[in-house]
This record gives C-alpha cells, structure tokens and sequence, in this order.
C-alpha cells in the first residue's frame, strides 16, 4: 500500500535578529561546526556603509577563519567570477552581505559550488533575503528566475537595515504583499490550464502578506520591521515549498521586468511589483479596496505617478509583461484591449476618488 503523500522540507536552520555587527559575528560562528572555513561575498567600497569589510574585520579580531571576495553586477559572468573565487578558497559556508542583488549573485555562487549559504541582508527591499531562487541577467540583459538552494541560515543585523532609506523598507513591504496576486495568478491557471498547485506554498505565501497587512501598520515602526523581515523570510520558504518562485511571483512581477526594461532608472523592485499589484487586481476584476488603502496608509504606490511614471510606460510595460517570461501563466495571458481599457481609464480617472 502507498503511504500517505508527506514530504519533507529543506528550510534553514538559523534565523537570528540581532543588533551590531559583534552579534552578527557570534550568529555566524553559533550555525557552523568550527574549525570552519568562511568566505564573505560583499561589494566592498560600493557599499554604503562598508558593512561587509566590517563584518570580516569582526570576524578576524573573534578570530574566525574568514576570507573575502568583492564582488559585483548580477549576471552569468559575476557568478563565474564568485564560482572560481570559492574554488580558490575552498570554504566550508559561504556568506553573503548585502543587497538584494548581491545575495542573488553569491546565492547562485555556492548553489554551484554545492556549499552552504549564510545570508546576511543589509536591506529588507524584497524577498531574496531567504528565497532558493536567484535572479541573474543574461547576457542580453534578460532577468531570469534560476533555482538556486535557500540559505542555510539567516542573520538579520537591525542596526545596519536600520540605516538604510526608508523606501527599502517600502519595497520589502510591497514585495511581501505582491504575494497576494501571485497566488490568485496561480489559482486561475490551476483553474483554468489545469496547471499543478500547491496548497500549502498558496497557504504559506497569503499567511506571509497577510501578517503585515494591519492597520498600524507603520514601515518605520521597528516592531513592524522585524514582523516585515520575517514575512519575506516565510515567502522565501514557500518558494522553498513549490520548488519555484510561484507563490511570491505572477503577472505584478512580470509587469515589474517589463518596466526594467523600459525605464532608464527602474526604481526599487518591491516599489514597481507594489503599483503592477494593484494593475494585477484591476485587470482580474478583483475588488482591491483593501490592498488601495493599505498602500496608501503605508505610502506604497498605487498610480503610475505615484512612482514618477507615466501612464504610457506602464500601459507599455503591462501590455509587454507576457513576454518577460514566456511559461508562467498569469492573468496577463488572457487579457486583451479591453482590459488594458479599463485599467488605463481607471488611472487617468484618478482610480475612482479612493485612489486620489
Ligand atoms: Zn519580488
């Protein structure tokens, strides 16, 4: 007889939030075995606040075997670039500091490699904090979503995402919440393509968006901070669920790479994922009262020029998104003029006096 349908789960082993980089330090040594061997990946003097090159000064004065690799850019040659520098070092963890794309980058790295992955963020802006994919640009400039392997642990340093800009902290918010749409993504094309679904990804990702959406909801409140982080944390383990970035990526973040490409300066990915959610309601014909609201209370965007943007590029940037990703099925693939109709009217209207 077959036994019943379980599975098991790799999920990190480690998450700790802590404050200073001292604390950081003493998380990184609690994770591993000693004697181990650590490479830090960060972007040294382009990073603004140097917080990589203090971390590794911690980690020699507690006397941790710990190397270093600056690194840079987000594409096929930068993760080569990582793959032979821990080739060289042959570490036992590699760790990453930094950014959203700088964990991507050395993420991907020691995915290659087969060595395991601290993630140390420096900002709360989206959910590769703790996700098992990667996005990396081809050589022709392209993003693509690449499996990679979820971090082993997680180190969040409050002090230093502390200083970073507030719109950081904006744009984790809106990452989180694009959930939301990415799991109404996937239930139509379960419903409608017959594509497979994942119950408990769906389950986990909505539980993830819907632990900050409340009406204090406050970005610069460190209590909401912290809830912030992990929510993006548990978005990360529902990708970890599906084996993909399904629960936490549908037509809101296709309609964000086609506004990479479009837009000279693209501006903070949760921020652009945040406005293509609300386009994404729209163009489902979803009552999103709520999600207006809770954008504006919050100061997410939620018109084309709340983010400087006009409301030609992001039609362009809404009538392109299909093609960003060819293979994931979202509402996108099944909308046509009249859709696109209602949604820009509903823009150049004002949204209906609630989105003023
Ligand atoms: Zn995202």
């Amino acid at each position: 007889m077959r036994g019943p349908a379980l599975r098991s789960l790799r999920i990190p082993l480690l998450l700790r939030i802590v404050q200073g980089v001292p604390a950081t330090v003493a998380s990184l040594a609690e994770l591993t075995e000693r004697p181990a061997r650590y490479l830090a990946i960060h972007s040294g003097t382009a990073s603004a606040t140097g917080y990589g090159t203090r971390v590794v000064s911690e980690a020699h004065r507690a006397g941790l075997d710990m190397q270093e690799l600056v690194a840079a850019g987000n594409n096929d040659e930068s993760v080569h670039a990582v793959v032979a520098g821990i080739a060289a070092v042959r570490p036992d963890v590699v760790v990453g500091v930094g950014g959203g794309r700088l964990l991507d980058l050395a993420k991907m790295a020691a995915a290659e490699s087969a060595v395991d992955f601290l993630s140390v963020p420096t900002q709360a802006s989206s959910d590769s904090i703790c996700s098992p994919v990667a996005v990396i640009y081809s050589a022709d400039g392209r993003p693509r979503s690449l499996g990679a392997r979820i971090p082993a642990g997680v180190i969040v340093d409050m002090d230093e995402l502390r200083s970073a800009p507030v719109e950081t902290w904006r744009s984790g918010l809106g990452d989180l919440v694009s959930n939301l749409s990415a799991v109404r993504d996937w239930r139509l094309a379960h419903q409608t393509q017959g594509e497979p679904i994942d119950d408990f990804a769906c389950l986990t990702a909505e539980a993830a968006a819907g632990s900050v959406i409340q009406p204090e909801a406050d970005v610069t409140d460190r209590d909401f901070q912290e809830r912030l982080i992990r929510g993006l944390i548990l978005s990360g383990i529902a990708m970890e669920m599906s084996g993909s970035s399904r629960p936490a990526s549908g037509s809101e973040h296709l309609i964000s790479h086609a506004l990479d490409r479009i837009l000279d300066q693209p501006r903070h990915h949760g921020l652009q994922v945040a406005l293509a959610t609300i386009a994404a309601y729209v163009l489902r014909d979803e009552p999103c009262d709520d999600i207006v609201r809770f954008f504006r209370a919050t100061g997410l965007p939620v018109l084309p020029e709340d983010l400087d943007i006009s409301v030609d590029e992001f039609m362009t940037a809404v009538r392109q998104g299909r093609s960003t990703r060819p293979g994931r099925w979202t509402v996108l693939d099944i909308v046509g003029e009249a859709e696109f109709q209602r949604l820009r009217s509903l823009y150049e209207r004002g949204g209906l006096g609630l989105w003023v």
